[in-house]
């Protein structure tokens, strides 16, 4: 949706780039909105300020804990959030944001993640900054948006960052490629005690927390702590020395969210003493680099004119059987290169 997009933004002045990264090293609320909006923005005039914010930023960022939560709709995300994000704040002192990945959220017509009226008792609280999902187009490019925003809080002096997603997807496996510890919330005693779960979000996580152990839910929850906690036995341990941990909570009635918390300190600390954060974050900013190219080169292409002129036709072409895959995609190709953006 980059013309919804576009639309919205374009009627407001923009700063220039010191402006921008004066406001963010302040911790100014507005301009760390105004520019997020920048690097959110699909505007071709917009990415060269974006690039120069994120570069002048950078040095001031990766110092914050970085969390991914996922989970079903209805796990209780928002309600856990909620009650974490006001043990950091009230309890902790200390300040959080909340950042979303959310593909889908053209499709239903706004995000469903990171949405303030789901978090009520946090989004009213200063030292919290909640931010709904970047709407519209590829996850590629949502997940970006995401990241550079991530960024931004931190420079913008947030302590902790939260990262949610909905577990039905591949946003998780972005989630946890811009965060240090990646949380499942699951519920109990909804049936099939594993569903919904791939086996790739399990080799994946870092912790688990059964949420809605309250009232009778709670023996069931208890059972389905054991059942999963000798199931992640049966991974190999992972090479950064830490075991994940599967623990029960109650978000609705604030009950062990500080049991949950302080596992995620617990392998904070573990990682940052082995040297296993750093080489994690290293191999996030690699794959970063990388996907960042991915992306820039899948813009250009679609972007092309003489690729936006011939593939809709070649497209239709593939599609009645006329020509192969593979002599599109060759043709394709050819033309990109030989308009000069191959090279
Ligand atoms: P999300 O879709 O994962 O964000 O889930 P929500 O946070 O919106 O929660 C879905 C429903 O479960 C809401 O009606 C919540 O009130 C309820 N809920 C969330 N956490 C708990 C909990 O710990 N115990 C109980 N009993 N209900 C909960």
């Amino acid at each position: 949706m980059p013309h919804r997009h576009a639309r919205a933004t374009s009627g407001r002045r923009r700063l220039p780039p010191e402006r921008y990264v004066e406001g963010v090293f302040q911790g100014d609320r507005t301009i760390l909105a105004r520019a997020i909006t920048v690097v959110e923005s699909e505007l071709p005039s917009d990415g060269e300020l974006a690039a120069r914010i994120l570069d002048a930023i950078l040095p001031k960022t990766g110092r914050s804990l970085r969390v991914a939560i996922t989970g079903v709709p209805g796990a209780g995300k928002s309600t856990f959030i909620d009650a974490l994000g006001m043990h950091l704040v009230r309890d902790r002192g200390e300040n959080v944001a909340v950042l979303s990945i959310d593909p889908t959220s053209p499709i239903s017509g706004g995000s469903i993640l990171g949405d303030k009226t789901r978090m009520e008792r946090l989004a009213v609280q200063d030292r919290a900054f909640i931010r709904p999902s970047p709407s519209g187009g590829q996850l590629g490019g949502v997940a970006r948006r995401t990241r550079e925003t991530l960024l931004l809080c931190e420079a913008a002096g947030y302590q902790n960052i939260l990262v949610e997603t909905v577990g039905v997807g591949q946003s998780e496996t972005a989630a946890r490629s811009m965060t240090d510890f990646f949380l499942l919330l699951m519920l109990a005693g909804a049936g099939d005690e594993l569903q919904g779960i791939k086996r790739g979000i399990i080799e994946m996580l870092d912790g688990m927390a059964i949420n809605k152990a309250d009232g009778e839910n709670e023996p069931k929850a208890e059972r389905a702590r054991v059942e999963y906690t000798s199931a992640l036995h049966l991974f190999p341990p992972s090479p950064d020395g830490w075991a994940p941990r599967v623990l029960t909570c109650s978000a609705l009635h604030d009950r062990r969210i500080t049991d949950v918390w302080q596992m995620v300190l617990d392998h904070h600390a573990l990682l940052e003493k082995n040297g296993f954060l750093e080489k994690r974050r290293r191999a996030q900013a690699l794959e970063w680099m990388n996907e960042l190219v991915m992306l820039g080169l899948s813009e250009s292409f679609r972007a092309d004119p003489r690729i936006a002129g011939r593939w809709p036709l070649l497209k239709e072409e593939v599609r009645r059987g006329q020509v192969t895959p593979f002599a599109a995609s060759r043709e394709l190709l050819a033309l990109f290169r030989g308009s000069g953006g191959g090279r």
